[in-house]
């Protein structure tokens, strides 16, 4: 098997079943594919033609995945902070978003998309208005994504009319995005609470005619419930089973007021999950019981939700923010360690992203992969480097960031976007709030 390019590192975290750290290791990689791992002194006599990337001081992983996330609103970070939800969603959020254009749309997801590059994620599932904006950001910058429209029964919206327009939408991207070897649509309906049985229902339909994947919030607060309770008779995930809406390419965000009986109901529907811990904490939605969900057995996701509701698009802190929420609420130290959450971010996302080929560093898989430099002195010594990951790196750390054998990031220098320029531009977003 052929080789192009060979890294090598001090570590290197495979995420492989049996979970395999390798020291003095090396990354053989071929085209937008690994070729193997192993020690490095094995395969530089393996491959004594490959390009050569010596890291040094530096640990080697597979990419993070964001799994759920609205990139837009980094337009929005800080914009509105300490309110309930509903307030937050009502008084704040909603009547920027009826401004929007499509190319502050653009301009937001750029923004978010380079803080993800410089923290080491390098796929992501979106949902927002106007994604054909986001669909070019992340077709040009390089990364990995699963991208939807979102939509509610509030028409018209900033997007679409009526019902019908959306639909032609959602078609008009499946047609211009079908076989991108990165980027895959889903049909995205906003929450049980934005919509109606009729909405969800030709959402699936959607989804089902045009090959995309299904994603949906859900189960984000105890009042959701209470409503759902009182318009439809059923908990929400119990509604979305009537509906027909639990099926093997649907993935649900957030699934805070979730039960053993809910959680065995995404299990029989094999559908996946996403834990959003800052988002539920900001937000004061509650906490996910993630020991329930990972029990039954539903594949769980880690994402950062919205910029504006976290304030980061940064996975390495969100691994970190939820080891220590499930510690410090169950009072029990024991509880989602850290090789626990890094599987979340890594094999989990891919999972909630219906994407076998990510999630670790075996031969075969794609060549998305990030390598955080332990020359910090928050990064020494290193006693268990899972652990230094997880509880330890910043972000900053990151020197090296891959999508599909792509160097999209390297010490300092984003290949795929004019940082400087963008750093310029995102001053629009000041404008754009006092319209
Ligand atoms: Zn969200």
């Amino acid at each position: 098997m052929e080789c192009d390019t060979l890294y090598t590192a001090d570590y290197l975290i495979t995420q492989n079943d049996a979970r395999d750290v390798i020291q003095d290791a090396a990354l053989a990689v071929a085209g937008d594919s690994i070729v193997c791992t192993g020690h490095a002194d094995v395969l530089e006599v393996l491959y004594p033609d490959a390009r050569r990337v010596d890291l040094g001081r530096a640990v080697l992983m597979p990419g993070l995945v964001n799994a759920h996330t609205h990139v837009s609103m980094s337009l929005l970070r800080g914009y509105s902070d300490d309110k309930a939800l509903q307030d937050w969603l009502q008084q704040d959020i909603f009547p920027q978003e009826a401004k929007l254009t499509p190319e502050l749309v653009e301009l937001g997801a750029r923004f978010s998309l380079a803080e993800m590059i410089r923290t080491g994620t390098t796929a992501f599932y979106d949902m927002y208005m106007l994604e054909d904006s986001v669909f070019r950001a992340a077709d040009e910058m390089g990364m990995r994504a699963v991208l939807g429209e979102s939509v509610t029964n509030f028409f018209p919206s900033i997007a679409a009319a009526n019902v019908e327009e959306y639909c032609d939408r959602v078609r008009r991207y499946a047609e211009e995005w079908k076989d991108h070897p990165r980027i895959r649509q889903a049909v995205v309906p906003h929450a049980p609470y934005t919509t109606t049985p009729e909405l969800l229902r030709l959402c699936r339909e959607l989804a089902d005619e045009t090959g995309s994947l299904f994603g949906m919030h859900l189960a984000e607060t105890r009042h959701e419930t209470e409503q759902c309770l009182k318009d439809h008779g059923l908990r929400p995930v119990a509604y979305c089973e009537k509906l027909g809406l639990l099926q093997p390419d649907a993935t649900f965000f957030h699934l805070v007021d979730i039960r053993e009986e809910d959680a065995l109901l995404l299990t029989d529907g094999r559908c996946a999950g996403v834990h959003n811990p800052a988002s539920n904490m900001k937000l004061a939605s509650g906490v996910s019981p993630v020991d329930t969900l990972l029990n039954a057995r539903v594949p769980l996701g880690l994402g950062t939700d919205g910029p504006a509701s976290n304030n980061a698009q940064n996975m390495l802190r969100e691994m970190y923010v939820a080891s220590l929420l499930h510690k410090v609420h169950h009072l029990d130290p024991t509880k989602s360690p850290a090789q626990q959450v890094l599987t979340m971010a890594t094999r989990g996302g891919a999972e909630a992203l219906h994407e076998p080929r990510i999630g670790s560093l075996e031969p075969g898989m794609k060549a998305d992969f990030i390598a955080l430099s332990l020359d910090a002195p928050n990064m020494q010594p290193v006693h268990n480097i899972v652990s230094q990951v997880v509880f330890s790196s910043t972000g900053a750390e990151v020197c090296l960031t891959v999508v599909d054998g792509r160097e999209l990031y390297r010490d300092g220098i984003f290949t795929t976007c004019d940082y400087p320029a963008l750093l310029e531009e995102i001053q629009q977003a000041l404008a754009w709030t006092r319209r």
